[in-house]
């Protein structure tokens, strides 16, 4: 994919800065890579991203746990013991706030809208609190379009 319009919006810059965080350019660039994902990332993808684009491996997390730490990113450890990034969404929470589809045979992640998977959540006798409060992540699992 083409890489011409690498200038950062001010936007973006505007937001880290409103996060308490300087702007720099590795933190942009991370930044703006989650804008672009399809689903959350792992350290991993990000480096895979922006290491061909001169960010080391250690900045690039420092990066991403700077942002989780300022509240623009949430982490969340999806069953296979790998840290996934994913942005924040407006008013907070979080991954908890729309469904994830993970494919069993790649491990790849995405984002469901939060219409396409309705829970209804009763929350009555028996029902751990953590339901109650929403504390509590949906994650569908099955074979991706590549997989299947
Ligand atoms: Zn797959
Ligand atoms: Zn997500």
């Amino acid at each position: 994919m083409g890489d011409s319009s690498t200038k950062p919006s001010e936007d973006v810059r505007q937001r880290i800065r409103d996060a308490g965080l300087r702007a720099t350019a590795g933190r942009i660039a991370v930044y703006e890579v989650m804008v672009g994902a399809e689903g959350p990332l792992t350290h991993n993808d990000v480096v895979d991203i922006l290491g061909p684009r001169g960010f080391d491996r250690a900045s690039i997390y420092r990066n991403l746990v700077d942002l989780t730490t300022a509240g623009l990113a949430t982490r969340r450890d999806l069953g296979d013991h790998v840290w996934r990034f994913e942005l924040a969404r407006e008013g907070g929470d979080h991954f908890s706030d729309h469904p994830h589809f993970v494919c069993t045979e790649c491990g790849d992640v995405v984002c469901l809208p939060e219409d396409e998977v309705v829970v209804r959540v009763s929350a009555g006798e028996g029902a751990p609190r953590s339901l109650k409060d929403r504390q509590v992540e949906i994650q569908i699992r099955g074979q991706c379009d590549d997989c299947s």
